[in-house]
């Protein structure tokens, strides 16, 4: 599987090598521009036209590069934040309660000092942790709709031993 923040660090410091080779080129292009117009060339139409051109496109791929590394920015920044979502995440698994109804229960190992708590089904496909709110006998999701985002527990004030 591919490591998303090595890419992200090689295609950054690709994109910096990049811009010093654009440096370097448009400095190349002054000296050239430079030269020309000292040399028995100066003031060749045609010359000057082509040094022109040519700084120009340098500084097309300057930018070019630029935008490349903005993006690649907003990309590093989604995925540090992915990681973080799926950190928050990993920390509950898919349970049934005894009623028979489905949703997010704290891991036990990762509980991190947070008592027992149980999360929606529904926010947490959407990568959201809501924690479900009520009685030991059902629990609501105050987040969703909740007609729909009701669970039941239990059926008796009996059991709660998971
Ligand atoms: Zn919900």
């Amino acid at each position: 599987m591919v490591n998303f923040q090595d890419t992200i660090q090689e295609h950054g410091e690709a994109i910096g090598l990049s811009l010093r080779h654009t440096s370097t080129a448009m400095d190349l292009a002054a000296e050239l521009q430079s030269l020309a117009s000292r040399s028995k060339h100066a003031g060749d139409m045609e010359l000057n036209h082509l040094v022109a051109a040519l700084k120009s496109e340098i500084t097309n791929a300057n930018r070019a590069n630029i935008a490349i590394q903005k993006t690649l920015s907003k990309i590093e920044k989604a995925a540090l934040e992915a990681v973080v979502v799926k950190s928050k995440l990993d920390r509950y698994a898919l349970w049934q309660t005894p009623a028979g109804a489905s949703v997010y229960r704290l891991k036990a190992d990762r509980a991190e000092g947070d008592p027992m708590h149980y999360v929606c089904p529904v926010c947490y496909q959407n990568a959201k942790i809501s924690i479900l709110q009520g009685s030991q006998m059902k629990k609501d999701c105050m987040v969703c709709d909740k007609s729909s985002c009701t669970y039941r527990f239990e059926y008796s004030r009996s059991v709660d031993r998971a």
